[in-house]
C-alpha cells in the first residue's frame, strides 16, 4: 500500500501552491524511505512549477534540496540504515547502461537521468519532489550528510552546491588559480565558498556592491560591480575561470573579454533565451565558453565530505510551509541570502 503524505504542491502554472497529500510507493527492495527534515528553494522550482521550461503535470510538488533521515530501508539495500542522515539532490534514477551511466556520469545519462520532480519515473509514475513529508529513492541516488553539517545548511547544498562545486573541480580551480564568479545569489554564494576553500583567488562580479560586505566574508577576495563599466577594462584577460550563475541574458563576450588565454566561462544559470556570442571573442585567446550539470551522485558525495571538512553549509533562511509562496516572490525578487529552506515538520 502507498503510504499518504502532506506536500506543498502547485495545482497549476498560474495558481499558488496548496497544502496537500501525495502518495509515496512502497520501498522496494533496493529503495529507502527518507522522513524530509529540510527541503531548500531553488529557483527551478519556480520555472518548472510555472511552465516556464515546458509543460508538466499537475498537481506539482517541487523541491530537489532535500536533507533527511532514513525511517526504512528495502531487504537489498547496503547503502544506507534506518537512521542515517542523508540528502537527495536533483536526480532520484538514471538508465545505468549507457556509456555515461557506466562511467559515472549518471547526470549526463544518454536516455535521460530521471529529475527528482516533474518527471517520468522508471516505474511510468511522475516523479513528486521534497516540499513534502516523505520521499521514496532508489538508495544509490541516496548520498550521506556528514554529521558536522547541520541539515538545513546542508539542504541546499544538493543542488546549489554541486552545482558549483562540479565545474570548479572539472576545470581545476584551485591555489594559483583566478576565479570568478558571476551573481551573488543561490548558486553565487556557493561558488564563492567553494573556489575560496579550494584556494583560487576568488573575485565576485555582481550588478552592484550592495552584498560586497557577504562577499569577503563568504571568501572573495575582491568584488566588483558589473554595472561599472571601468569593472570590464580593469580585469581584462583575468581569469582562469568564471562561474556564471545568472540566469538572465547577460553580454557574453564582455565576459568572455575577462578571461586569460586558454580561460574557460561556465554557465550554471540557465537563461530561456539564447546567449549570443561574437567567435572574436573566443578565438584570439583560445578561450571556451562551457556548460555543467550539477554531478554525478559519487561527486555530490565528495562535495558534502568537502563541506563538512571546511566547515560549509549554505546561507539560509529557514520557513515554515507555509510561508512558501511568499519566499517565492522574494526569490524572483532576488531578496533573500541566500537561500530559503523549507522546515517540513510544519506541513504536519
Ligand atoms: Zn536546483
Ligand atoms: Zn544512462
Amino acid at each position: 500500500m502507498p503510504t499518504t503524505v502532506t506536500a506543498y504542491a502547485a495545482p497549476a502554472a498560474d495558481q499558488p501552491l496548496v497544502r496537500t497529500t501525495i502518495e509515496r510507493r512502497d520501498v522496494g527492495p533496493h529503495d529507502v524511505r527518507i522522513e524530509i527534515r529540510y527541503a531548500g528553494i531553488c529557483h527551478s522550482d519556480i520555472h518548472t512549477a510555472r511552465g516556464d521550461w515546458g509543460p508538466v503535470a499537475y498537481p506539482l510538488v517541487v523541491g530537489h534540496e532535500i536533507a533527511g533521515v532514513v525511517v526504512e530501508v528495502g531487504a537489498e539495500v547496503t547503502r544506507h540504515a534506518v537512521g542515517d542522515r542523508v540528502g537527495v539532490g536533483c536526480m532520484v534514477n538514471s538508465c545505468r547502461e549507457c556509456a555515461q551511466c557506466q562511467a559515472g556520469n549518471e547526470q549526463y545519462c544518454l536516455n535521460g537521468m530521471t529529475g527528482t520532480y516533474a518527471a517520468v519515473d522508471r516505474d511510468g509514475s511522475t516523479t513528486q519532489g521534497g516540499y513534502s513529508q516523505q520521499v521514496v529513492v532508489v538508495e544509490d541516488f541516496v548520498v550521506r550528510i556528514p554529521d558536522a553539517l547541520e541539515l538545513d545548511v546542508a539542504a541546499p547544498l544538493l543542488c546549489a552546491g554541486i552545482t558549483t562545486y562540479s565545474p570548479l573541480r572539472h576545470w581545476g580551480a584551485g591555489p594559483g588559480t583566478k576565479v570568478a564568479v558571476v551573481g551573488m545569489g543561490g548558486l553565487g554564494h556557493m561558488a564563492v565558498k567553494l573556489a575560496h576553500a579550494m584556494g583560487a583567488e576568488v573575485t565576485v562580479l555582481s550588478q552592484s556592491l550592495k552584498k560586497q560586505e557577504d562577499g569577503l566574508r563568504l571568501g572573495a577576495d575582491h568584488y566588483h560591480a558589473t554595472s561599472d563599466p571601468d569593472t570590464f577594462t580593469a580585469l581584462r584577460g583575468s581569469f582562469d575561470l568564471i562561474i556564471n550563475t545568472v540566469s538572465a541574458v547577460v553580454d557574453l563576450d564582455a565576459y568572455l573579454s575577462l578571461l586569460a588565454v586558454d580561460g574557460t566561462l561556465v554557465n550554471v544559470g540557465a537563461p530561456a533565451e539564447p546567449l549570443p556570442v561574437q567567435v572574436f571573442s573566443l578565438i584570439p585567446a583560445r578561450r571556451s565558453f562551457a556548460g555543467s550539470s550539477i554531478g554525478s551522485i559519487a561527486e555530490t558525495q565528495e562535495m558534502l565530505d568537502f563541506c563538512a571538512e571546511h566547515g560549509l553549509g549554505a546561507d539560509v533562511e529557514v520557513i515554515g510551509a507555509d510561508q512558501v509562496n511568499e519566499a517565492w516572490e522574494r526569490v524572483l525578487a532576488s531578496d533573500v541570502r541566500y537561500r530559503f529552506v523549507i522546515d517540513t515538520s510544519t506541513l504536519a
